[in-house]
């Protein structure tokens, strides 16, 4: 009885999954199957304006490509790992924020004062949930600070000082007023000004450098992601207009114009003169137009830009990723800083018209 027991035992072993691969040289124990990826995507934008391949040097472009790449595989990054899209969207937009290429925290551009105001909006699709400031003026990361409203008060939107007393409590990060300054946003202001037949009343000292004056690139950031749980963010951040008056709030941080998100429909940001962008809720029409006349997010975008936008006279651009995790952008000016980055592997970076 003992002996037989043995004999099955070894017939069991030998004939077990574990000893017949061994040379079998198709199946390798090691190799776990290939597993496919769950989709996720992100679209970036850090601008719309006159953006022509004439007005730039080789090397400004390159920068601008270097930087929205950089953007990207942060965003990118956190996704792959199981990042929410609130989180890429905020660390995408903080890496904008953080370079003088672009207007929104460091390189923001000036208000009509000689002062910087910033605004920022964030949404969360699954919950709709949004945080916003409007006109805060020292916060690094404007973003951070609209995130923050959103997870931590019981409202959507605060501005000027109380947003900026708002985020000392919780200890984001302030800088002094010259980390935000930027010669070509200076410069661009006193052009402005002297088109405008405008004194100058303020002094700002100007710091060394020799960057290129950009009145019309308007160089706000955002960025809309879909993450591996089909949940959407979309998030804006900006100085808002060159010489704009003080106090003057944009459609950035406006939940419905400046930026949109919604499982059900898409997520969007938009970039542009915002006084059209709200007057027209651009952000959430795009979202109604997918939700209610079933247009595809490009239809919906083409329809918000080209049709609604165009004939208020407006000007600027809108990005967008839906439920299914497509991505779609228009704009009416002759450039956009724009991109994109897929779970596929699609990696696309656009900066003119084509
Ligand atoms: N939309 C922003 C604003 O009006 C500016 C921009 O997008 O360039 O404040």
């Amino acid at each position: 009885m003992q002996k037989f027991t043995l004999e099955f035992l070894l017939i069991i072993f030998f004939f077990s999954p574990f000893t017949s691969c061994k040379n079998d040289s198709n199946i390798n124990l090691k190799e776990k199957p290939l597993k496919k990826e769950i989709p996720f995507a992100l679209v970036i934008h850090g601008g719309a304006g006159t953006i022509k391949k004439e007005y730039m040097t080789d090397e400004q472009e390159k920068a601008y490509r270097d930087k929205l790449q950089e953007a990207l595989d942060v965003g990118y990054t956190i996704l792959k790992n199981g990042g929410t899209a609130i989180e890429a969207v905020q660390k995408t937009v903080n890496i904008m924020e953080d370079s003088p290429l672009f207007n929104a925290g460091k390189g923001a551009v000036f208000n009509s004062l000689g002062k910087q105001e910033m605004d920022a909006s964030i949404m969360d699709g699954k919950t709709l949930n949004a945080g916003a400031v409007a006109g805060v003026s020292l916060i690094r990361n404007p973003i951070n600070a609209a995130l923050l409203v959103k997870d931590s008060t019981r409202h959507i939107m605060l501005s000027g000082k109380g947003a900026e007393e708002f985020a000392r409590q919780y200890h984001l990060q302030f800088e002094d007023a010259s980390y935000f300054y930027t010669e070509k946003r200076y410069k661009s202001l006193i052009k402005v000004k002297e088109k405008a037949g405008e004194k100058i009343l303020f002094k700002i000292k100007p710091k060394k450098g020799s960057e290129q004056i950009d009145e019309h690139k308007l160089g706000t950031v955002g960025c809309v992601a879909i993450d591996k749980e089909k949940n959407i963010a979309a998030g804006t951040s900006t100085g808002g207009m060159t010489n704009k008056k003080f106090g003057r709030i944009g459609d950035s941080p406006i939940i419905g114009a400046g930026t949109y998100a919604n499982n059900l429909t898409c997520g969007v940001s938009a970039t542009g003169t915002g006084e059209y962008f709200i007057r027209t809720l651009a952000a959430h029409e795009v979202s109604n137009l997918i939700q209610y006349k079933n247009l595809s997010l490009k239809k919906a975008l083409k329809h918000v830009v080209h049709v609604e936008i165009d004939s208020l006279g407006g000007d600027g651009g809108l990005i967008g990723l839906d439920k299914n995790g497509n991505i779609a952008w228009d704009f009416n000016t002759s450039g956009m800083y724009r991109a994109y980055k897929k779970s596929t592997g699609e990696n696309v970076i656009e900066i003119y018209k084509k």
